[in-house]
């Protein structure tokens, strides 16, 4: 696993985005996170060491732009130079998200065609405005790998007609002293849709406002992974 941020920085711009880890962490740095500036590992997949080796070892995800979104118009200019060393890495996997799914067929590189084999994209919705409308566009768009991912997930979502094609789904609650709670049905119930529709599904996190058979937990944001994985209702 290798992380790749080619850029930093995002604008809050969806009902996810309120307690966003990228904008807290950025503040408690005094980094403006509205800024969005290129970065020293923009070129880091196809750095090689003094043998002629690519840095970045083959045959390994590589999660890409996780402290802002592929798509954001901001780095419109830049980001065709990063499809051309995705391409040139063939040898490995490149995995981002975006709230931004109607900005993808204007940022896709020319010989994208069905898409590229070594591109999973990620389709963040929250709620089920944001589900019905980012979901009815990323259904119809050529990618060869694609998830759903309900993070964080803010009320009850019925995705079953958005789940033809799909490899996984994620469900996670969101963190924060002032976080919306999370309701374990909500879990369960995306969690029925995948099986019906044999895709694989993973609880990834709980909320730090948890609420499990009526009654509200508050758990610390280092329990949040591993609550989830405890609760082992994932499915391949
Ligand atoms: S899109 Fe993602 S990175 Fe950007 S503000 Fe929203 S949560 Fe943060």
């Amino acid at each position: 696993m290798a992380m790749w941020s080619p850029w930093h920085g995002c604008k809050r711009y969806s009902d996810g985005c309120k307690y966003c880890y990228i904008h807290k962490g950025d503040a408690r740095r005094g980094i403006d996170t509205s800024k969005i500036v290129k970065t020293d590992d923009f070129y880091s997949p196809i750095l090689k060491n003094k043998n002629g080796e690519y840095k970045i070892k083959p045959n390994q995800t590589v999660y890409l732009c996780f402290s802002t979104d592929f798509l954001i118009e901001e780095a419109d200019e830049w980001r065709n130079e990063c499809w051309k060393m995705i391409k040139e890495r063939s040898d490995l996997h490149f995995l981002f998200l975006t709230k931004r799914i109607e900005r993808f067929s204007s940022c896709i590189p020319d010989d994208w065609g069905e898409g590229y084999d070594n591109v999973t994209v990620g389709c963040t919705v929250e709620n089920q405005r944001n589900a019905d409308y980012r979901l009815k566009i990323f259904s119809q768009l050529p990618i060869k790998h694609k998830n759903i991912i309900c993070q964080p997930l803010l009320e009850k979502i019925d995705i079953a007609k958005y789940l033809n094609g799909i490899e996984l789904a994620v469900v996670g609650g969101e963190s924060d002293k002032n976080a919306r709670a999370l309701n374990y049905d909500w879990v369960l119930f995306i969690r029925e849709q995948c099986i019906k529709s044999g895709v694989s599904f993973e609880f990834r996190q709980c909320g730090t406002h948890f609420i499990k058979d009526g009654k509200m937990y508050t758990l610390k944001t280092r329990d949040l992974c591993s609550q989830a994985k405890k609760a082992d209702i994932n499915v391949q």
